[in-house]
């Protein structure tokens, strides 16, 4: 097992991660030991990760975040590096390595005040010696002011700094910050790929690893989750239902608020699940006693891990709405299938009678239009519309008739 191992049907992009991971070993080693640099190397210091959601662009960017930190002794043995494992390779995935600084839009654009920091710390030294890595998670996010900022520090970096960008497209990012950056694009992975990776990975049965990778089109994430966890499912099952449900304009306004109301209970159970187990891993990682006080100078160590988690959760109930109008984009994709008369795309076999009901009871131009409100309460979250207003309106268009 290696950090590669999570970035499914992505083979093109982990073999060019991996070598340049290697040669950027070699560099650190070589510099370590006072050795003559190697002249020629795979490692650059600015890459550009793009790919549809789902496919994994923030994941492959935290793999080779992983990769570069890596201190397993295997590496002197010829192993790869990014183990996985090791203390680098462990804090660096998890979100808490000292050299490793993640910037993540909370709202709808990142703004210079909140790259400052980051940017200063991107002319420092690594403290341990190894790169000073800035991961930007939504770099198309990035407005004007911030943009400039990024693109003075990538223009002049200082030797050991890595910067990650990661955005859905490459025209989503400046052209004076792409030309500089080594660009990687990632494909969505195909279903059976996601459903072997179910079955190898997550030890899930194959019928369902098969019917979760199909429903969530090679979107990798949602995949996992729908197959690991029933109140996914549950959810899912209770969003297929909404559109037989939405006839009149009470009926809407409840199933918009069901709606926002299901993306807030998510992102709080996710983050009952995970917070308390990381920080306690955290708590004993810097070595405090059971229930005890932390040692003294951990207090920042803390503080980033406790910051991340707030970011997640923002992350996650903005997500978890976005899993539900996806489910529901999919779902009215199919009736129109139906209606067309081609049957090679259904996601939703499990929902085959709502689908029927539908596509005999509505046309495909209304169908069409269903699909563009779902589009258009997607892009009014993006701009920060209040969710409930966006969803509403979203469900008002759907309504049947
Ligand atoms: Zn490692």
């Amino acid at each position: 097992m290696t950090v590669w191992d999570d970035l499914v049907g992505q083979d093109r992009v982990s073999a060019v991660l991996d070598a340049a991971a290697r040669d950027a070993d070699a560099l650190v080693t070589a510099a370590a030991a006072d050795e003559p640099l190697p002249e020629a190397s795979k490692m650059t210091h600015a890459w550009l990760f793009t790919g549809p959601p789902g496919a994994g662009r923030n994941q492959a960017a935290r793999a080779f975040a992983a990769a570069l930190q890596c201190v397993s002794p295997d590496r002197a043995l010829g192993g790869t590096p990014g183990c996985g494992f090791c203390d680098g390779c462990h804090t660096a995935l998890l979100g808490t390595h000292a050299d490793v600084t993640t910037v993540a839009a909370v709202g709808a654009e990142i703004l210079v005040k909140d790259m400052r920091d980051t940017v200063r710390k991107s002319f420092t030294s690594p403290a341990n010696g190894r790169w000073q890595i800035i991961l930007v998670e939504d770099a198309e996010r990035l407005n004007e002011k911030s943009a400039n900022a990024v693109l003075k520090a990538v223009e002049e970096p200082a030797p050991r700094t890595v910067w990650l960008l990661c955005a859905p497209s490459i025209e989503d990012v400046l052209p004076t910050i792409r030309s500089r950056c080594r660009h990687l694009n990632l494909s969505t992975p195909s279903v059976e790929a996601v459903a072997d990776m179910l079955v190898r990975r997550d030890g899930v049965e194959p019928a369902v690893a098969a019917s979760a990778a199909r429903a969530t089109q090679g979107h990798v994430d949602r995949a996992r989750r729908l197959a690991t966890d029933p109140a996914a499912r549950e959810r899912r099952a209770a969003v297929l239902k909404l559109p037989l449900r939405l006839d009149e304009v009470g009926a809407c306004l409840k199933a918009a608020q069901e709606l926002v109301d299901a993306a807030a209970e998510d992102a709080k159970q996710l983050a009952e699940e995970m917070d308390g187990k990381e920080t306690e891993e955290l708590k004993a990682a810097l070595g405090a006693v059971q229930g005890g006080r932390l040692p003294r100078g951990t207090a920042g160590v803390m503080k980033d891990l406790e910051d991340m988690q707030k970011r997640r959760r923002t992350r996650t109930q903005r997500d978890s709405l976005d899993v539900a109008l996806g489910d529901l984009t999919a779902f009215y994709r199919d009736v129109l299938a139906l209606q067309l008369g081609t049957r090679v795309a259904i996601a939703n076999a499990d929902a085959e009678d709502a689908l029927q009901r539908l596509a005999r009871g509505s046309s495909p131009e209304s169908t069409l239009r269903r699909i563009e409100a779902i589009a258009a309460c997607r892009e009014a979250l993006d701009r920060n519309v209040a969710p409930l207003l966006a969803v509403e309106a979203m469900t008002m268009a759907l309504r049947a008739g």
